[in-house]
């Protein structure tokens, strides 16, 4: 038999903001960037996943919407442990925070203990991110209706090479190719450029203000005839919306605490609960003076209905608002601009949209007007979304990024001393050597360190890996010649090589990173892992989906009996066979047991060929017909 198959055909490449608390797909195609909303009508994300007992895993606003009654199982948040080690300051003080587990896993890397399918299972950071850059991925191959195999993904301009590396690990998994990882700024530049083309003339210098959920950026770029250039970057990883909502909630337990003398600060149900409503006033504060908080049955059965102004949510959020313009300040500093030579203020992130750091903001560059033209949830994916197509080569328009590095970068030597190799804020791509000698007479090897970071002592910086160079010349202190080379890509990952220059023989050495980074193996065995989660699922959906036509089947066959029994077409004695029959098909549809797609098929067809002719024959209307059963069944689809 003549098989008839779609022509599955490649979609054009996307674009992917993996954000922290939530993410954003686009597409470039019919000459336009296109934000893809997902199965809930959602142009964002939320970067969650949820594992459940059953074989059911939930990504994004799913998983988000159960957390309340699933927290140890819902993990948000990879981001901030991507590319990081267990040991790490910042994992340390953030595990503190989450509802969910983070062991130590192999070489220091930090794991994730979940309860999935009532085992215990620990997963990477970079496989969560792989599993909400594959919603991403579906939401996009969902609206275009084919494979989409190559991505754009931006990460913060402050990650480092380990971050940036194990982000592409998880597209990787996802089963995609990232073409780029690209900085959110530099992204959010790019839409507001493309946004502006028609009066696009001459140098423009763009500050990008990214006050998102959990992290503050900031961004300074030059923009001249499609060539971006990061001058500088800075920022805060622990300042956002998150904050903002922290203090609206302390503020109402203590307003609970003196109208009703409870303290609800112990229970996680009670506060979840007024965070979410604390989330939404902050949002109406946007745009009204004044906001009802109002949540039912808060505490103890207690309702508790209150209001916030406008002028009180910047009052307890105003240090907040202040750091986020020291920062700015500090990058203007960086990027060696005065506030007068910005020509552009581009907002991104949600939190952006607060009147008070519009105002603040605006006060402190002189009164100069924000461009909001932008959606500032949407600005990263969009412009990810044009660098995609670019590399694709669906898009003409050439845009040239140049991006710096975030931290400077180098190697250890004598005394504990940091040598910088590639100063902060260096344009990338760039390949730098500096020659470097031994401490000992006689020497034979050196230990190299390379570090990132901006303190003197190697030691206060970022230990990113270490190699040997061995067969050195051997010759007094200070003569042999050992040139070291570091050479950034466009993606802003590092290869660190070392050679002695004093003798003809090359010895040539690439870093090992040291960073918990996972091996091509271990990748392999995720994107497996990946590949048998889907499929897991995915069987799991079909009984489920057999299950449920098993039960319709049942109902509108129970319905059907009743209704020829009442107008006597129908003999007792076949209608007893029939009730006998679905009786017993039900007990074992109820039973605790989640059999075959197959098998309640089969189920399906042993009813329906039993009861279907008796129907038929009962039917008035349909006594000409022969009474066989039709080869396939219709069944009523009731939900
Ligand atoms: P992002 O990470 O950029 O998606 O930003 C999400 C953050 O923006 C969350 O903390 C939201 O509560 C916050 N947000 C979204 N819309 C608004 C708004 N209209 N006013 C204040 N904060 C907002």
């Amino acid at each position: 038999m003549a098989s008839t198959l779609a022509k599955v055909e490649e979609a054009p490449a996307i674009g992917i903001d993996l954000g922290t608390t939530y993410s954003c797909v686009a597409v470039w195609q019919h000459d336009r960037v296109e934000i893809i909303a997902n199965d809930q009508g959602n142009r964002t994300t939320p970067s969650y996943v949820a594992f459940t007992d059953t074989a059911v895993r939930f990504i994004g606003d799913a998983a988000k919407n159960q957390v309340a009654s699933n927290p140890v199982n819902t993990v948000f948040d990879a981001k901030r442990l991507i590319g990081r080690r267990f040991k790490d300051v910042s994992v340390q003080d953030d595990m503190k925070l989450w509802p969910f587990t983070v062991t130590s896993g192999p070489g220091g890397q930090p794991m994730i203990e979940v309860s999935y399918k009532g085992e215990k299972k620990q997963f990477a950071a970079e496989e969560i991110s792989s599993m909400v850059l594959s919603k991403m991925k579906e939401t996009a191959e969902s609206y275009l209706g084919a494979a989409v195999k190559k991505a754009v993904v931006t990460v913060p301009a402050y990650f480092n090479d380990a971050q940036r590396q194990a982000t592409k690990d998880a597209g990787v998994i996802a089963g995609l190719n990232v073409m780029r990882i690209i900085n959110e700024p530099t992204a959010a530049a790019i839409a507001y450029a493309l946004d502006e083309k028609s009066s696009n003339t001459g140098e423009k210098n763009v500050l990008i203000f990214d006050l998102g959920g959990g992290t503050f950026d900031v961004s300074i770029l030059t923009i001249e005839e499609g060539i971006f250039e990061v001058k500088a970057t800075a920022g805060d990883t622990h300042l956002g919306g998150e904050d903002f909502d922290n203090r609206m909630v302390s503020h109402f337990v203590q307003e609970f605490k003196r109208k009703h003398k409870k303290d609800i600060s112990g229970n996680a149900k009670a506060l979840r609960r007024l965070r979410t409503a604390c989330e939404r006033a902050k949002r109406g504060l946007s745009s009204s003076t004044q906001i009802k908080v109002e949540v039912d049955s808060l505490f103890e059965g207690i309702d508790f209905y209150s209001s916030i102004t406008q002028a009180k949510f910047e009052e307890m959020n105003l240090d907040l608002f202040k750091r986020c313009m020291e920062i700015v300040e500090i990058c203007l500093t960086d990027a060696k601009m005065e506030k007068s030579a910005l020509h552009e203020v581009v907002l991104v992130g949600g939190s952006s949209r607060i009147p008070k750091v519009q105002k603040l903001l605006q006060q402190l560059l002189n009164g100069k007007e924000l461009c909001k033209r932008i959606n500032p949830d949407e600005a990263v994916a969009y412009g990810a979304a044009v660098q995609a197509a670019i590399l694709a080569g669906t898009m003409v328009q050439e845009v040239v990024l140049v991006d710096v590095t975030p931290l400077s970068l180098g190697i250890e030597t004598i005394g504990e001393v940091f040598n910088i190799v590639v100063p902060r804020n260096t344009t990338i791509p760039t390949r730098k050597e500096k020659i470097f000698t031994t401490v000992k007479d006689n020497q034979t090897s050196v230990l190299f360190k390379v570090y990132e970071g901006e303190r003197t002592k190697s030691t206060d910086n970022n230990l990113l890996g270490k190699f040997v160079l061995s067969d050195i010349l051997i010759a007094p202190v200070g003569v042999p010649q050992l040139n070291v080379c570091f050479d950034m890509d466009a993606n802003g990952i590092l290869h660190v090589s070392a050679e002695d220059m004093t003798t003809t023989s090359k010895n040539q050495v690439t870093i090992t990173n040291d960073k918990g980074r996972l091996s091509a193996e271990e990748i392999e065995n995720m994107v497996k892992e990946a590949e048998k989660l889907n499929a897991e699922e995915e069987e799991h959906k079909r009984k489920l989906g057999a299950k449920k036509a098993l039960e319709n089947y049942i109902i509108t066959t129970r319905r059907k009996i009743n209704n020829r029994h009442a107008s006597s077409n129908l003999p007792a004695t076949e209608k007893k066979k029939m009730e006998d029959a679905i009786e017993q098909a039900m007990q074992w549809l109820n039973g605790d047991t989640l059999h075959e797609a197959d098998e309640y098929q089969e189920k399906m067809e042993d009813l329906a060929k039993l009861c279907n002719p008796i129907l038929v024959a009962s039917t008035p209307h349909f006594r000409t017909m022969d009474g066989t059963l039709p080869k396939k069944p219709k069944y009523e689809i009731i939900d």
